[in-house]
């Protein structure tokens, strides 16, 4: 047995992703929205407002997830824009999640609207993860009228990357002979844990796509991304052992940004905070949270890194909340001389709300 071979575990994965899931489900919910472009996230006349989801009928218009409402009203004059409704997706999701465990209990969701399943063996003994995947997106249509993308591989990153190729109402099978050939024409951005920071550095590298990557060996990965380029080094050769982690809990949530030039001065900072707070903001949306803890992450030019964090008894999860704490972390945090070159902010501590006692955290706690 090859090498590569023995370290790579085959299973029967299955991703499921639904299409364009809450302007689905408004236009399922609402007859007046078929047919139209529907925009469901912040509205286009408040500040800062941004998209959730956009129905396919205004994805033709170019407008896109994380885009400003503002901007998505310009690309897109007609859409009608309605403001999300997350116990419905929340409710609908719980269905759709009740449909995968005829099948199977490994199931790992992402987001409301999209999971991993392990069908390496299946509950009602079909076999195929090709057709348990059809057999899924069938219930979900006739039982819920809506549809969902499939991806089914022998790992996760495969399946994922399968799930969004035939988008919508999709099923896309990537099996083993196919993976080296279909990694090699992968744009590197695409790859798993490959953000924008990394994939400008590859490209500077000349490394464009997953044959680039190929030509390094792992030394050489490790040597230019760290820890990280040992995962890129399986992943470019279609190895990817995680496992479906059903309880998987959601610890905390966040986002990160590095600046192209560090950053000096906290008039330059704040904005960047502002918009980090909207990302993370809208990721517990997406996963139906509100925490109680803010953590604010500082990296300066020379790598050196702080955390401050600050706890609160009524859980936040508004942009406007949760930017308002970080700010106040930084400004604290402030030196005359500092040089970012990255901010981060996460929020955690998601459980049962603190008994009273446990109010003083409260108070600012610096670590
Ligand atoms: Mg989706």
């Amino acid at each position: 047995m090859m090498a590569d071979d023995a370290q790579n575990i085959r299973r029967k994965i299955i991703h499921i992703d639904m299409d364009a899931f809450y302007a689905s489900v408004e236009q399922r919910d609402n007859p007046e929205y078929r047919g139209k472009a529907l925009v469901v996230g912040g509205l286009p006349e408040g500040r800062g407002g941004v998209v959730a989801t956009a129905s396919y009928e205004a994805r033709k218009f170019g407008v896109r997830s994380a885009m400003p409402s503002k901007q998505a009203l310009q690309l897109c004059p007609h859409a009608v824009f309605v403001r999300p409704r997350f116990a419905a997706y929340k409710e609908v999701s719980q269905k759709i999640r009740e449909i995968f465990r005829r099948y199977t209990d490994l199931i790992e969701p992402l987001s409301l609207d999209e999971a991993y399943l392990d069908v390496t063996t299946d509950k009602l003994e079909v076999g195929s993860a090709i057709e348990i995947a059809k057999q899924i997106k069938d219930a979900i249509k006739t039982e819920l009228q809506l549809t969902a993308s499939a991806g089914v591989s022998i790992n996760k990153f495969v399946a994922k990357i399968a799930s969004d190729m035939n988008k919508p109402d999709g099923l896309t099978f990537i099996g083993p002979s196919q993976i080296a050939a279909f990694m090699e024409k992968l744009p590197v951005e695409k790859f798993f844990g490959v953000g924008k920071v990394t994939a400008a550095k590859m490209k500077n590298m000349g490394l464009h796509t997953g044959a680039d990557l190929k030509r390094l060996t792992e030394d050489e990965m490790t040597k230019a991304f760290g820890k990280a380029g040992r995962f890129y080094y399986q992943i470019v050769r279609g190895i990817d052992n995680r496992a479906v982690q059903p309880h998987r809990e959601t610890k905390s949530v966040g986002a990160e940004d590095t600046f192209a030039y560090d950053l000096t001065q906290l008039d330059e900072m704040n904005p960047e905070l502002d918009r980090i707070a909207e990302t993370v903001a809208t990721r517990l949306e997406r996963y139906g949270l509100k925490g109680r803890t803010v953590t604010l992450k500082v990296k300066y030019h020379d790598f050196r890194q702080i955390t401050r964090n600050q706890s609160v008894s009524t859980p936040v999860s508004s942009a406007a909340e949760i930017a308002q704490i970080a700010k106040q972390l930084l400004a604290i945090a402030a030196t005359d001389d500092m040089k970012v070159r990255l901010l981060g902010i996460s929020l955690s501590n998601f459980g049962e709300p603190q008994r009273k006692t446990d109010q003083h955290t409260d108070q600012l706690r610096l670590f």
